[in-house]
């Protein structure tokens, strides 16, 4: 496998929406590939981040609409 990683590709795989297929030969071009490691790695950090966002965002909506006491 000589063709790199496309963003779509490793943001499906990072979101676990591909194939199990799918994710081993990304993983097993992420092993060998030390340029689309480094994209998965940013790549993740952002997900988490936006993970995070999401959640903080939910834990504050449910704390103000509950904050009557
Ligand atoms: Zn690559």
């Amino acid at each position: 496998m000589d063709e790199h990683i496309d963003e779509e590709q490793l943001e499906s795989a990072l979101l676990r929406r591909c194939t199990p297929d799918q994710m081993t030969e990304i993983q097993a071009h992420l092993a060998e590939c030390a340029l689309c490691s480094q994209r998965a790695e940013k790549l993740r950090e952002y997900i988490d981040h936006l993970r995070a966002a999401i959640i903080a965002e939910e834990i504050d909506k449910g704390s103000t609409s509950n904050s009557s006491t």
